[in-house]
């Protein structure tokens, strides 16, 4: 089924990921079965009717019924998310609208492994990937290149840990561009192509590759999965911001 008309969601509860960054779980009266790397709108309304818009990818799993999450890191100055930081709480209504997207999903009728590169909160939309090849593909090889600011950017830092420690078909890689931990022994730089041509070694066929961030960090890793020898047909893309 899908729901493409406006609803109002009830806020179930509000966490705090990181310091920037708050996962906001909603309840819908009209749920529909989101694929994973969907997308809602968010609508807010002022009392003079001036309405503002913005898309909010889904971060969990398809399986929870009736609910969704969304994840949403606070911008200065900007509109909507500093709504979500400074007046959101639970039990508040928000008018969304979705799920919406389409070809950057993915569900286990996808054939072959999976590769998801991820900037800042670009990892949201791949963590709903992330969470439901675990529940529906064990044994389906993925690996998730992440790349953030510093120890205290990471988002969904406990379960990145745990599934890298639980679940033996998956890799995942952290990068640090600006600060990195103390006793860091990985990576701190900007993904290149070396990062990803190291982690096609794990792979026993070509992955399916999603990229999901800013704009630029978008354009910047597709020309490397390119160069990597993926084929384009084989990659998929979804901007956050930025021209
Ligand atoms: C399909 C889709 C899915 C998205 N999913 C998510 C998600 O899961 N989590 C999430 O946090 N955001 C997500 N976004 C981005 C989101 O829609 C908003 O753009 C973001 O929350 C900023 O909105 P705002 O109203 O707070 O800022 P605005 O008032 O729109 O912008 C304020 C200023 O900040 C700049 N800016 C806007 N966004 C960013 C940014 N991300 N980083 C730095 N500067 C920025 C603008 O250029 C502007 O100068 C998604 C966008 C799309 C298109």
């Amino acid at each position: 089924m899908v729901v493409t008309s406006w609803q109002f969601a009830i806020v179930e509860e509000i966490r705090f990921e990181t310091y920037r960054v708050k996962t906001v779980v909603l309840r819908l009266p009209k749920w529909a079965q989101h694929i994973a790397g969907q997308y809602y709108d968010v609508r807010l309304t002022a009392p003079d009717g001036y309405q503002a818009q913005r898309s909010y990818s889904v971060g969990s799993a398809p399986s929870k019924i009736g609910l969704i999450e969304f994840t949403i890191e606070l911008i200065p100055d900007g509109e909507i998310s500093s709504y979500f930081f400074e007046v959101l709480k639970v039990g508040d209504k928000l008018e969304v609208r979705g799920p919406l997207g389409g070809p950057f999903t993915w569900s286990k009728s996808v054939s072959g492994p999976l590769l998801l590169i991820g900037g800042g909160t670009g990892i949201v939309p791949l963590m709903s990937i992330f969470r439901d090849k675990v529940e529906s593909s064990p044994q389906l090889q993925i690996a998730l290149l992440y790349s953030i600011r510093s120890e205290q950017d990471i988002i969904f830092a406990d379960e990145l840990k745990l599934l890298n420690l639980l679940d033996a078909n998956s890799k995942i890689h952290l990068t640090f561009t600006r600060i990195k931990p103390v006793l860091w022994e990985g990576d701190s730089k900007r993904i290149d192509l070396e990062m990803i041509c190291g982690y096609l070694d794990f792979f026993q066929n070509t992955p399916n590759t999603y990229i999901c961030g800013s704009s630029n960090f978008v354009s910047s890793i597709s020309q490397l999965v390119i160069e990597s020898n993926i084929p384009r047909e084989m990659v998929r893309t979804e901007r956050f911001y930025g021209n």
